[in-house]
């Protein structure tokens, strides 16, 4: 009966819920302090999560020195009380009305975008690109970006943006699901088959490493992994990349050209937003091949347009986590069919959130990701 769950208590003692919460704010550039705020209320079609565990992403180290691309309502983060932080998740502790889709005392992780969901882009699953970007009176909500993050104790989420987690999946892998779902959209935006076909994976940062997860989880083959950093592509490789080029040795194009018999391949992800990575990515594919860029140069970088002409080369790029690909990534993760936790590090309490993002910073050339663990 689509009612039944309307009868039910919307809280239970299990999860005794306090008035407010520790969070921690954003005051001007580099300033975060620990405060109490209000515990949010969950509205029709949101629930109310008690944060387990979080990561921290350089967006969010962006986030907290310039500001961008955290946008509130039009304006810059901060001095509003903001709470950064968007790769999270927790436990389900209160529905609200409504709500039959998820129970109290259920496990999940969090996408970051719940789009306004009444503009044509997310009427057609590009949520990530919501044309209400921003505007929280229109509805629109992103976790660390246009609402409150994930540095505390509580937050609220729409239903659409939540996935359950399997039990046996610790706190720390599945605040990677997110990051995981982002490279899965990538492959997805591509329109491949992907199995049995060739993609590159430039930069060995978290989406790039988990891309190399999902695309081999996707049966391509090979996959390829360039970077510049041993480590790191070590890691590439125990999560499934049949083959690494560290390019401070060897020339990535002729590397791909060498692994593939002179073929090139299909797809080339690119993670790593490298000044001439996306001159690179069109001669590692074949004609018609597509790239799709998941990363930016700080700079404005010339391309060479005719040959992306010449050769039929497709360029997608991609912002976040569309068409519920955090899902998909969600389900591969939970069939083990790749390691995510391979690429943590560090774990911090809520107390630490400072120190767990200057250790994130600092050590950004072998810390790959840093969890603040909550509960
Ligand atoms: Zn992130
Ligand atoms: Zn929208």
């Amino acid at each position: 009966m689509a009612t039944a769950r309307a009868d039910t208590p919307s809280c239970s003692n299990q999860y005794p819920i306090p008035d407010r919460m520790k969070a921690w704010v954003l005051g001007g550039p580099e300033e975060l302090s620990l405060v109490e705020k209000p515990v949010p209320q969950p509205g029709p079609a949101e629930v109310l999560v008690r944060i387990d565990a979080i990561a921290v992403c350089a967006t969010d180290i962006e986030i907290i020195r310039h500001g961008v691309p955290a946008m509130i309502d039009g304006g810059l983060p901060f001095n509003r009380g903001f709470t950064p932080g968007h790769e999270y998740m927790g436990t389900v502790v209160k529905l609200g009305p409504t709500v039959d889709e998820f129970q109290i005392g259920d496990r999940v992780t969090v996408e970051v975008h719940a789009g306004c969901g009444r503009c044509q882009r997310c009427r057609e699953g590009m949520y990530t690109s919501c044309l209400n970007y921003g505007f929280r009176a229109k509805g629109h909500r992103a976790n660390g970006f246009s609402t409150d993050g994930g540095f505390a104790e509580y937050a609220v989420n729409n239903i659409n943006t939540l996935a359950h987690i399997p039990d046996e999946m610790t706190d720390a892998e599945a605040t990677l699901i997110v990051t995981a779902g982002t490279a899965m959209y990538g492959l997805d935006v591509m329109g491949g088959v992907i199995a049995g076909e060739g993609v590159v994976v430039i930069g060995p940062g978290p989406i790039g490493l988990m891309g190399v997860g999902v695309a081999k989880a996707l049966g391509a083959q090979p996959v390829i992994l360039t970077g510049t950093r041993d480590r790191r592509l070590e890691m590439g490789r125990r999560l499934g990349a049949d083959a690494v080029v560290n390019v401070g040795r060897e020339d990535p194009v002729e590397a791909v050209q060498r692994l593939t018999g002179g073929k090139g391949v299909q797809y080339v992800l690119e993670c790593s937003g490298a000044p001439n990575a996306l001159n690179e990515a069109a001669r590692m594919v074949n004609r018609g091949g597509r790239v799709c860029l998941a990363a930016f140069p700080a700079e404005p970088v010339p391309v060479d347009l005719a040959y992306l002409v010449r050769n039929n080369i497709y360029v997608f790029g991609i912002r976040g986590e569309g068409k519920s690909a955090t899902h998909r990534a969600a389900a591969l993760m939970a069939q083990k069919r790749f390691d995510a936790k391979l690429i943590h590090t560090h774990t911090f309490p809520l107390a630490e959130v400072p120190t767990a993002i200057r250790y994130a910073r600092e050590r950004i050339e072998d810390a790959i990701k840093v969890v603040v663990q909550i509960r």
